[in-house]
Protein backbone atom coordinates (compact mmCIF):
# COMPACT_ATOMS: atom_id res chain seq x y z
CA UNK A 1 0.00 0.00 0.00
CA UNK A 2 2.62 2.65 0.94
CA UNK A 3 4.32 1.38 -2.54
CA UNK A 4 1.37 2.28 -4.21
CA UNK A 5 0.69 5.47 -2.85
CA UNK A 6 4.44 7.07 -3.02
CA UNK A 7 4.04 5.68 -6.59
CA UNK A 8 0.64 7.92 -6.58
CA UNK A 9 1.14 11.41 -5.58
CA UNK A 10 5.32 11.47 -5.20
CA UNK A 11 6.98 13.01 -8.68
CA UNK A 12 10.71 13.00 -8.16
CA UNK A 13 13.04 16.12 -9.33
CA UNK A 14 13.76 15.26 -12.58
CA UNK A 15 16.39 16.86 -14.61
CA UNK A 16 14.95 18.86 -17.19
CA UNK A 17 13.94 17.63 -20.11
CA UNK A 18 12.92 18.37 -23.84
CA UNK A 19 9.25 19.36 -23.47
CA UNK A 20 7.32 17.06 -22.26
CA UNK A 21 3.44 16.54 -22.84
CA UNK A 22 0.79 15.04 -20.14
CA UNK A 23 -0.91 12.16 -21.01
CA UNK A 24 -2.66 9.79 -19.49
CA UNK A 25 -1.92 5.90 -20.36
CA UNK A 26 -4.80 3.77 -19.98
CA UNK A 27 -3.62 0.23 -18.14
CA UNK A 28 -6.84 -1.81 -20.06
CA UNK A 29 -6.57 -4.85 -19.00
CA UNK A 30 -2.90 -4.79 -17.80
CA UNK A 31 -3.10 -2.83 -14.43
CA UNK A 32 0.23 -4.23 -13.07
CA UNK A 33 2.03 -2.39 -15.38
CA UNK A 34 1.49 1.19 -13.89
CA UNK A 35 4.34 0.17 -11.01
CA UNK A 36 6.49 -0.35 -13.87
CA UNK A 37 5.87 3.03 -15.68
CA UNK A 38 6.49 4.64 -12.58
CA UNK A 39 9.87 3.42 -12.94
CA UNK A 40 10.40 4.24 -16.16
CA UNK A 41 8.63 7.41 -16.95
CA UNK A 42 7.91 10.56 -14.94
CA UNK A 43 4.84 9.66 -13.60
CA UNK A 44 2.36 12.35 -12.33
CA UNK A 45 -0.61 10.60 -10.64
CA UNK A 46 -2.19 7.22 -11.30
CA UNK A 47 -5.42 5.61 -10.30
CA UNK A 48 -6.62 2.19 -8.79
CA UNK A 49 -4.31 0.26 -11.62
CA UNK A 50 -6.69 2.06 -13.78
CA UNK A 51 -4.31 4.58 -15.56
CA UNK A 52 -1.45 6.51 -15.30
CA UNK A 53 -0.86 10.25 -15.92
CA UNK A 54 2.97 10.93 -17.33
CA UNK A 55 5.05 13.48 -19.04
CA UNK A 56 6.20 12.50 -21.75
CA UNK A 57 7.81 13.07 -24.71
CA UNK A 58 7.52 12.31 -28.76
CA UNK A 59 9.59 9.35 -28.76
CA UNK A 60 8.17 7.68 -25.80
CA UNK A 61 4.66 8.27 -26.86
CA UNK A 62 5.60 6.71 -29.88
CA UNK A 63 7.09 4.13 -27.81
CA UNK A 64 4.05 2.88 -25.61
CA UNK A 65 2.20 3.22 -28.50
CA UNK A 66 4.51 0.26 -30.28
CA UNK A 67 4.20 -1.49 -26.82
CA UNK A 68 -0.06 -1.49 -26.93
CA UNK A 69 -0.66 1.02 -24.73
CA UNK A 70 -4.13 3.35 -25.51
CA UNK A 71 -2.88 6.66 -24.75
CA UNK A 72 -4.76 10.17 -24.11
CA UNK A 73 -3.63 13.35 -24.55
CA UNK A 74 -4.20 15.78 -21.70
CA UNK A 75 -1.84 19.13 -21.44
CA UNK A 76 0.88 20.64 -23.71
CA UNK A 77 4.22 21.15 -22.20
CA UNK A 78 2.68 21.59 -18.36
CA UNK A 79 5.99 22.72 -17.15
CA UNK A 80 6.45 25.54 -19.74
CA UNK A 81 3.36 26.76 -18.85
CA UNK A 82 4.71 27.16 -15.20
CA UNK A 83 8.15 28.44 -16.51
CA UNK A 84 6.19 31.22 -18.35
CA UNK A 85 4.33 31.93 -14.48
CA UNK A 86 7.45 32.54 -13.02
CA UNK A 87 8.87 34.43 -15.35
CA UNK A 88 6.14 36.53 -15.16
CA UNK A 89 5.90 39.26 -11.96
CA UNK A 90 2.23 38.77 -11.39
CA UNK A 91 2.25 35.14 -11.93
CA UNK A 92 0.28 35.13 -15.46
CA UNK A 93 -3.34 33.89 -15.03
CA UNK A 94 -2.65 32.30 -11.78
CA UNK A 95 -3.51 34.54 -8.39
CA UNK A 96 -0.39 35.52 -6.57
CA UNK A 97 -0.90 35.74 -2.74
CA UNK A 98 -0.52 39.33 -3.00
CA UNK A 99 -2.77 39.22 -5.61
CA UNK A 100 -5.64 37.54 -3.96
CA UNK A 101 -5.03 39.14 -1.07
CA UNK A 102 -5.58 42.96 -2.62
CA UNK A 103 -8.74 41.52 -4.28
CA UNK A 104 -10.07 40.36 -0.78
CA UNK A 105 -9.35 43.95 1.08
CA UNK A 106 -11.10 45.49 -1.84
CA UNK A 107 -14.24 43.68 -1.11
CA UNK A 108 -14.24 43.89 2.57
CA UNK A 109 -13.76 47.38 1.64
CA UNK A 110 -16.55 47.78 -0.63
CA UNK A 111 -18.79 45.53 1.09
CA UNK A 112 -18.13 45.88 5.23
CA UNK A 113 -21.66 44.59 6.00
CA UNK A 114 -21.33 41.51 3.85
CA UNK A 115 -17.89 40.49 3.83
CA UNK A 116 -15.45 39.96 6.52
CA UNK A 117 -11.87 39.40 6.06
CA UNK A 118 -10.28 38.25 8.74
CA UNK A 119 -5.96 36.94 9.48
CA UNK A 120 -6.85 33.70 11.38
CA UNK A 121 -2.97 32.63 11.74
CA UNK A 122 0.49 32.97 9.97
CA UNK A 123 2.53 31.05 7.92
CA UNK A 124 5.41 28.57 9.02
CA UNK A 125 7.73 31.00 7.02
CA UNK A 126 6.64 34.22 8.58
CA UNK A 127 6.67 32.42 12.94
CA UNK A 128 10.31 31.58 11.23
CA UNK A 129 10.94 35.38 11.09
CA UNK A 130 11.64 34.30 7.05
CA UNK A 131 9.06 36.60 5.59
CA UNK A 132 6.01 34.46 4.84
CA UNK A 133 2.34 35.16 5.02
CA UNK A 134 -0.66 35.76 7.35
CA UNK A 135 -3.58 33.09 6.67
CA UNK A 136 -7.17 34.27 5.61
CA UNK A 137 -10.42 33.80 5.79
CA UNK A 138 -13.21 35.18 4.65
CA UNK A 139 -16.62 35.54 5.74
CA UNK A 140 -19.72 36.06 3.37
CA UNK A 141 -22.76 36.77 5.13
CA UNK A 142 -25.29 39.50 5.98
CA UNK A 143 -25.76 41.14 9.18
CA UNK A 144 -29.47 39.09 9.65
CA UNK A 145 -27.54 35.68 9.50
CA UNK A 146 -24.97 36.79 11.84
CA UNK A 147 -27.56 37.89 14.45
CA UNK A 148 -29.26 34.50 14.01
CA UNK A 149 -25.74 32.07 14.53
CA UNK A 150 -27.18 30.37 11.38
CA UNK A 151 -25.75 27.63 10.52
CA UNK A 152 -22.14 27.33 9.07
CA UNK A 153 -20.14 26.23 6.34
CA UNK A 154 -16.45 26.14 5.49
CA UNK A 155 -14.70 26.39 2.20
CA UNK A 156 -10.94 25.11 2.42
CA UNK A 157 -8.24 25.72 -0.71
CA UNK A 158 -4.64 25.79 -1.21
CA UNK A 159 -3.60 22.95 1.03
CA UNK A 160 -1.15 21.71 -1.25
CA UNK A 161 1.18 23.77 -3.53
CA UNK A 162 0.91 22.66 -6.43
CA UNK A 163 -2.78 22.15 -6.67
CA UNK A 164 -3.03 25.71 -8.00
CA UNK A 165 -6.82 25.90 -9.07
CA UNK A 166 -8.37 25.93 -5.76
CA UNK A 167 -7.33 28.79 -4.23
CA UNK A 168 -8.39 30.36 -7.68
CA UNK A 169 -11.98 28.58 -7.98
CA UNK A 170 -12.41 30.22 -4.05
CA UNK A 171 -11.34 33.50 -4.91
CA UNK A 172 -13.93 33.39 -7.61
CA UNK A 173 -16.85 31.91 -5.42
CA UNK A 174 -15.98 34.76 -3.23
CA UNK A 175 -16.47 37.18 -6.07
CA UNK A 176 -19.81 35.38 -7.24
CA UNK A 177 -21.55 35.62 -3.50
CA UNK A 178 -20.73 39.43 -3.31
CA UNK A 179 -21.99 39.79 -7.09
CA UNK A 180 -24.98 37.50 -6.44
CA UNK A 181 -25.86 39.30 -3.35
CA UNK A 182 -27.08 42.40 -5.31
CA UNK A 183 -28.57 40.60 -8.04
CA UNK A 184 -29.22 37.32 -7.45
CA UNK A 185 -32.45 36.66 -4.98
CA UNK A 186 -31.54 33.08 -4.38
CA UNK A 187 -28.17 33.97 -3.27
CA UNK A 188 -29.10 37.40 -1.01
CA UNK A 189 -31.64 34.29 0.75
CA UNK A 190 -28.93 32.38 1.32
CA UNK A 191 -26.36 34.58 2.73
CA UNK A 192 -29.19 35.57 5.14
CA UNK A 193 -29.46 31.99 6.30
CA UNK A 194 -26.17 30.68 6.12
CA UNK A 195 -23.02 31.82 7.69
CA UNK A 196 -20.15 31.61 4.56
CA UNK A 197 -16.35 31.10 5.57
CA UNK A 198 -14.38 30.33 3.35
CA UNK A 199 -9.98 29.80 3.55
CA UNK A 200 -8.69 30.06 -0.41
CA UNK A 201 -5.08 29.46 0.73
CA UNK A 202 -4.01 27.27 3.96
CA UNK A 203 -0.61 27.03 2.53
CA UNK A 204 0.57 30.58 1.27
CA UNK A 205 3.92 29.68 1.30
CA UNK A 206 4.25 26.85 -0.57
CA UNK A 207 1.74 28.32 -3.24
CA UNK A 208 4.88 31.19 -3.70
CA UNK A 209 7.53 28.64 -3.90
CA UNK A 210 5.22 26.64 -6.62
CA UNK A 211 4.43 29.92 -9.03
CA UNK A 212 8.16 30.74 -8.50
CA UNK A 213 10.47 28.20 -8.44
CA UNK A 214 8.86 24.87 -8.29
CA UNK A 215 5.93 23.81 -9.97
CA UNK A 216 5.57 20.44 -8.07
CA UNK A 217 6.33 21.53 -4.78
CA UNK A 218 3.44 19.83 -2.50
CA UNK A 219 4.10 20.76 1.34
CA UNK A 220 4.49 23.64 2.91
CA UNK A 221 8.11 25.36 3.65
CA UNK A 222 9.01 24.25 7.20
CA UNK A 223 12.36 23.85 7.19
CA UNK A 224 13.79 20.91 9.41
CA UNK A 225 17.69 21.45 9.72
CA UNK A 226 19.04 18.52 11.70
CA UNK A 227 17.77 16.12 8.57
CA UNK A 228 17.63 18.70 5.82
CA UNK A 229 14.96 17.73 4.95
CA UNK A 230 11.95 20.39 3.99
CA UNK A 231 8.13 20.92 4.25
CA UNK A 232 5.13 18.80 6.06
CA UNK A 233 2.53 17.61 4.14
CA UNK A 234 -0.22 19.71 5.87
CA UNK A 235 -3.05 17.34 4.62
CA UNK A 236 -1.14 14.59 6.73
CA UNK A 237 -0.74 16.50 9.97
CA UNK A 238 -4.42 16.42 11.16
CA UNK A 239 -5.06 14.66 14.81
CA UNK A 240 -7.19 11.35 13.17
CA UNK A 241 -5.47 8.48 13.25
CA UNK A 242 -1.82 10.54 12.76
CA UNK A 243 -0.29 8.37 14.82
CA UNK A 244 -1.10 5.52 12.92
CA UNK A 245 1.32 6.64 10.15
CA UNK A 246 -1.10 5.00 7.61
CA UNK A 247 -0.29 6.55 4.44
CA UNK A 248 2.20 9.10 5.53
CA UNK A 249 5.73 8.87 6.00
CA UNK A 250 8.01 9.85 9.03
CA UNK A 251 10.95 11.17 7.00
CA UNK A 252 11.37 15.25 6.41
CA UNK A 253 12.17 14.45 2.91
CA UNK A 254 9.20 12.79 2.01
CA UNK A 255 6.16 14.38 -0.11
CA UNK A 256 3.84 13.03 2.45
CA UNK A 257 5.76 13.66 5.76
CA UNK A 258 3.31 13.59 8.40
CA UNK A 259 5.39 16.60 10.64
CA UNK A 260 6.62 15.88 14.25
CA UNK A 261 3.00 16.02 16.13
CA UNK A 262 -0.52 16.51 15.13
CA UNK A 263 -1.22 19.96 14.28
CA UNK A 264 2.60 20.72 14.68
CA UNK A 265 2.32 23.18 11.69
CA UNK A 266 0.85 26.72 12.55
CA UNK A 267 -1.00 26.99 9.17
CA UNK A 268 -2.84 23.29 10.49
CA UNK A 269 -2.87 24.19 14.34
CA UNK A 270 -4.27 27.70 13.41
CA UNK A 271 -7.35 26.19 11.55
CA UNK A 272 -7.84 23.67 13.99
CA UNK A 273 -8.55 27.06 16.52
CA UNK A 274 -10.36 28.89 13.65
CA UNK A 275 -13.09 25.68 13.06
CA UNK A 276 -13.56 25.31 16.99
CA UNK A 277 -14.81 29.05 16.89
CA UNK A 278 -16.81 29.48 13.71
CA UNK A 279 -18.25 25.62 14.34
CA UNK A 280 -19.35 25.03 11.08
CA UNK A 281 -22.07 21.85 10.27
CA UNK A 282 -20.48 21.08 6.65
CA UNK A 283 -17.50 21.74 4.80
CA UNK A 284 -16.29 21.18 1.22
CA UNK A 285 -12.25 21.33 0.62
CA UNK A 286 -10.37 21.42 -2.94
CA UNK A 287 -7.63 18.99 -3.62
CA UNK A 288 -6.39 18.49 -7.37
CA UNK A 289 -6.60 16.60 -9.66
CA UNK A 290 -8.95 13.76 -10.53
CA UNK A 291 -12.64 14.75 -11.29
CA UNK A 292 -14.14 12.84 -8.40
CA UNK A 293 -15.14 13.61 -5.19
CA UNK A 294 -14.03 12.28 -2.07
CA UNK A 295 -15.75 11.47 1.67
CA UNK A 296 -14.67 10.19 4.39
CA UNK A 297 -12.48 8.11 5.81
CA UNK A 298 -9.12 8.02 4.06
CA UNK A 299 -8.83 5.35 7.47
CA UNK A 300 -9.43 1.90 6.58
CA UNK A 301 -11.90 0.02 9.03
CA UNK A 302 -14.06 2.96 9.76
CA UNK A 303 -17.39 3.56 7.94
CA UNK A 304 -18.90 7.39 8.25
CA UNK A 305 -21.34 7.17 10.76
CA UNK A 306 -23.59 9.46 8.53
CA UNK A 307 -24.27 7.27 5.97
CA UNK A 308 -27.54 8.07 4.98
CA UNK A 309 -26.14 11.74 5.05
CA UNK A 310 -23.00 11.24 2.61
CA UNK A 311 -25.45 8.90 0.68
CA UNK A 312 -27.67 11.76 -0.23
CA UNK A 313 -25.16 14.30 -0.87
CA UNK A 314 -22.48 12.23 -2.50
CA UNK A 315 -24.98 11.37 -4.84
CA UNK A 316 -26.99 15.23 -5.32
CA UNK A 317 -23.29 16.89 -5.63
CA UNK A 318 -21.91 14.17 -8.14
CA UNK A 319 -25.21 14.70 -10.54
CA UNK A 320 -24.41 17.90 -10.41
CA UNK A 321 -20.69 18.21 -11.01
CA UNK A 322 -20.72 14.88 -13.02
CA UNK A 323 -17.48 13.55 -10.64
CA UNK A 324 -18.28 10.65 -9.21
CA UNK A 325 -18.42 10.16 -5.88
CA UNK A 326 -17.11 7.54 -3.08
CA UNK A 327 -15.11 7.07 -0.02
CA UNK A 328 -11.24 7.66 -0.26
CA UNK A 329 -10.51 4.19 0.24
CA UNK A 330 -13.06 3.12 -2.60
CA UNK A 331 -12.25 6.09 -5.30
CA UNK A 332 -8.16 5.79 -4.65
CA UNK A 333 -7.50 2.46 -3.73
CA UNK A 334 -5.16 3.59 -1.22
CA UNK A 335 -5.45 4.76 2.83
CA UNK A 336 -4.28 7.70 4.35
CA UNK A 337 -4.06 8.88 7.77
CA UNK A 338 -3.84 12.50 9.54
CA UNK A 339 -6.51 13.99 6.41
CA UNK A 340 -8.28 16.97 7.26
CA UNK A 341 -11.81 16.22 6.14
CA UNK A 342 -11.28 12.61 8.22
CA UNK A 343 -10.91 15.17 11.56
CA UNK A 344 -13.28 17.64 10.46
CA UNK A 345 -15.91 14.24 10.10
CA UNK A 346 -14.37 12.19 12.60
CA UNK A 347 -13.57 13.90 15.84
CA UNK A 348 -15.69 17.30 15.18
CA UNK A 349 -18.75 15.81 13.52
CA UNK A 350 -18.72 18.14 10.64
CA UNK A 351 -20.04 16.91 7.53
CA UNK A 352 -16.84 16.94 5.23
CA UNK A 353 -16.50 16.46 1.72
CA UNK A 354 -13.51 17.06 -0.32
CA UNK A 355 -13.54 17.38 -4.50
CA UNK A 356 -10.21 16.70 -6.35
CA UNK A 357 -10.39 19.21 -9.12
CA UNK A 358 -9.98 19.34 -12.90
CA UNK A 359 -7.31 16.88 -15.18
CA UNK A 360 -3.96 18.57 -14.42
CA UNK A 361 -2.21 20.71 -12.00
CA UNK A 362 -1.81 23.74 -13.92
CA UNK A 363 -4.92 24.41 -16.01
CA UNK A 364 -4.46 26.73 -18.54
CA UNK A 365 -7.15 30.13 -18.54
CA UNK A 366 -9.94 28.12 -20.67
CA UNK A 367 -9.89 25.21 -18.30
CA UNK A 368 -9.80 26.92 -14.99
CA UNK A 369 -12.92 29.03 -16.21
CA UNK A 370 -14.67 24.99 -16.57
CA UNK A 371 -13.43 24.55 -13.25
CA UNK A 372 -14.96 27.88 -11.50
CA UNK A 373 -18.22 26.85 -12.95
CA UNK A 374 -17.76 23.31 -11.15
CA UNK A 375 -16.50 24.48 -7.98
CA UNK A 376 -19.04 27.33 -7.32
CA UNK A 377 -21.97 25.33 -8.08
CA UNK A 378 -20.79 22.44 -5.79
CA UNK A 379 -20.18 25.14 -3.09
CA UNK A 380 -23.39 26.78 -3.55
CA UNK A 381 -24.93 23.51 -2.94
CA UNK A 382 -23.22 22.36 -0.10
CA UNK A 383 -24.14 25.95 1.61
CA UNK A 384 -27.34 24.76 0.91
CA UNK A 385 -27.09 21.39 2.45
CA UNK A 386 -25.58 22.59 5.93
CA UNK A 387 -29.15 24.09 7.50
CA UNK A 388 -32.40 23.19 6.38
CA UNK A 389 -33.74 22.61 3.26
CA UNK A 390 -37.25 22.23 1.71
CA UNK A 391 -37.70 20.81 -1.54
CA UNK A 392 -40.93 20.81 -2.82
CA UNK A 393 -43.03 18.67 -5.88
CA UNK A 394 -46.51 18.40 -7.00
CA UNK A 395 -47.56 15.67 -9.24
CA UNK A 396 -50.87 13.97 -10.02
CA UNK A 397 -51.72 10.47 -8.11
CA UNK A 398 -51.38 8.59 -10.76
CA UNK A 399 -50.79 9.52 -14.63
CA UNK A 400 -54.02 10.59 -16.72
CA UNK A 401 -54.35 7.84 -19.37
CA UNK A 402 -53.14 8.62 -22.69
CA UNK A 403 -56.07 10.89 -24.58
CA UNK A 404 -57.53 10.77 -20.70
CA UNK A 405 -61.05 10.91 -21.21
CA UNK A 406 -61.87 9.91 -17.14
CA UNK A 407 -59.27 12.82 -16.08
CA UNK A 408 -60.97 15.30 -18.29
CA UNK A 409 -64.03 14.86 -17.30
CA UNK A 410 -63.56 14.47 -13.81
CA UNK A 411 -64.49 17.34 -11.93
CA UNK A 412 -61.82 17.23 -9.21
CA UNK A 413 -57.93 15.56 -9.70
CA UNK A 414 -56.15 14.17 -6.78
CA UNK A 415 -52.47 15.32 -6.53
CA UNK A 416 -49.48 14.55 -4.20
CA UNK A 417 -47.12 17.40 -2.40
CA UNK A 418 -44.11 15.76 -1.57
CA UNK A 419 -42.34 17.81 0.95
CA UNK A 420 -38.58 16.58 1.54
CA UNK A 421 -35.40 18.48 3.85
CA UNK A 422 -32.44 17.76 1.85
CA UNK A 423 -30.08 19.65 4.09
CA UNK A 424 -28.56 18.47 7.41
CA UNK A 425 -30.81 20.20 9.73
CA UNK A 426 -34.04 19.31 11.20
CA UNK A 427 -37.27 21.87 9.63
CA UNK A 428 -39.38 22.31 12.45
CA UNK A 429 -42.88 23.80 12.18
CA UNK A 430 -42.74 24.06 8.33
CA UNK A 431 -45.97 25.89 7.57
CA UNK A 432 -46.49 25.59 3.42
CA UNK A 433 -49.35 28.00 0.80
CA UNK A 434 -50.13 27.85 -2.60
CA UNK A 435 -49.62 31.03 -4.14
CA UNK A 436 -50.16 32.97 -7.57
CA UNK A 437 -51.49 30.00 -10.45
CA UNK A 438 -53.82 28.06 -9.81
CA UNK A 439 -53.83 28.25 -6.01
CA UNK A 440 -57.64 28.82 -5.62
CA UNK A 441 -58.17 25.75 -7.09
CA UNK A 442 -55.70 23.57 -3.92
CA UNK A 443 -57.61 22.38 -1.12
CA UNK A 444 -56.04 22.20 1.06
CA UNK A 445 -53.91 25.37 0.10
CA UNK A 446 -52.17 25.42 3.48
CA UNK A 447 -50.69 23.50 6.59
CA UNK A 448 -48.61 22.93 9.10
CA UNK A 449 -45.95 20.38 9.48
CA UNK A 450 -44.41 19.44 12.60
CA UNK A 451 -40.74 17.90 11.14
CA UNK A 452 -39.18 17.32 8.17
CA UNK A 453 -35.80 15.41 9.55
CA UNK A 454 -32.65 16.47 7.64
CA UNK A 455 -30.74 13.75 5.44
CA UNK A 456 -28.62 13.17 8.64
CA UNK A 457 -31.70 10.76 9.86
CA UNK A 458 -33.70 8.15 7.36
CA UNK A 459 -34.89 9.56 4.60
CA UNK A 460 -38.15 10.72 5.44
CA UNK A 461 -40.70 12.89 2.72
CA UNK A 462 -43.69 13.88 4.38
CA UNK A 463 -46.43 13.26 1.89
CA UNK A 464 -49.74 15.16 1.50
CA UNK A 465 -53.12 14.58 -0.65
CA UNK A 466 -54.17 17.99 -2.41
CA UNK A 467 -57.50 17.86 -4.28
CA UNK A 468 -57.38 20.29 -7.44
CA UNK A 469 -60.92 21.43 -8.44
CA UNK A 470 -61.82 22.31 -12.00
CA UNK A 471 -60.72 25.33 -12.90
CA UNK A 472 -63.64 27.81 -13.90
CA UNK A 473 -63.27 29.81 -16.30
CA UNK A 474 -61.54 33.39 -15.37
CA UNK A 475 -60.97 31.75 -11.87
CA UNK A 476 -56.95 30.97 -13.13
CA UNK A 477 -56.44 34.69 -13.52
CA UNK A 478 -53.18 35.24 -11.99
CA UNK A 479 -50.15 35.29 -14.21
CA UNK A 480 -47.87 34.66 -11.81
CA UNK A 481 -46.63 30.82 -11.91
CA UNK A 482 -48.11 28.39 -8.94
CA UNK A 483 -45.55 28.60 -6.48
CA UNK A 484 -45.31 26.74 -2.97
CA UNK A 485 -44.26 28.87 0.28
CA UNK A 486 -42.28 27.74 2.86
CA UNK A 487 -41.52 28.94 5.76
CA UNK A 488 -40.32 27.04 9.41
CA UNK A 489 -38.48 28.37 12.36
CA UNK A 490 -35.77 30.27 10.44
CA UNK A 491 -35.89 29.77 6.78
CA UNK A 492 -38.63 31.26 4.13
CA UNK A 493 -38.48 29.05 0.61
CA UNK A 494 -40.54 29.70 -2.46
CA UNK A 495 -40.35 26.81 -4.48
CA UNK A 496 -41.83 27.02 -8.32
CA UNK A 497 -44.04 24.16 -8.89
CA UNK A 498 -44.45 22.67 -11.67
CA UNK A 499 -46.87 24.62 -14.48
CA UNK A 500 -49.94 22.66 -13.35
CA UNK A 501 -51.67 23.73 -16.75
CA UNK A 502 -51.15 20.45 -18.79
CA UNK A 503 -52.31 18.42 -15.53
CA UNK A 504 -55.54 20.52 -14.46
CA UNK A 505 -58.59 18.67 -16.02
CA UNK A 506 -60.72 20.11 -18.93
CA UNK A 507 -57.82 22.26 -19.86
ZN1 LIG B 1 -4.20 17.76 -2.42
Amino acid sequence: MIRILAFAIALGIATPLAASDLYRIWLDGKPESGAKLADTYRTVLSLKGRFTDALLSQEEVATLGRQGFRLEFVQKDPEGLMRRVAASPDRGHFRSETEMLQELRMLAAEHPRLVRLEDFGDSWEKGAGLGGHDLWAVGVFSATADSRQAPAALFLGGVHSREVATTEVLTEFIHRLVKGHATDPQIRHLLDTRRLWIVPLLNPDGREYVLSTDAWWRKNRHRFPASGGVGVDLNRNFPFYWASGLGSSDNPASAIYRGEAPLSEPETSALGAFVTRVAPAASLSFHAYGQYILTPYGYPERRPEDRTAYASLGRELSEQTGYPWGTVSEMLGYHSSGRHDDWLYGMRRILSMEMELGRTFFPEQPELEVLNRIATGACLYVARAAGEWVRASLSPVSPPPPGGKAASESPERVMVLELTNGGLADARTVRWRFEGGSAALMSPSSGIVATIPGVRHAPSTVRLPITMRRPVSGLVSSSKPLVLVVTSNAERAEIPLEPTARSVPGE
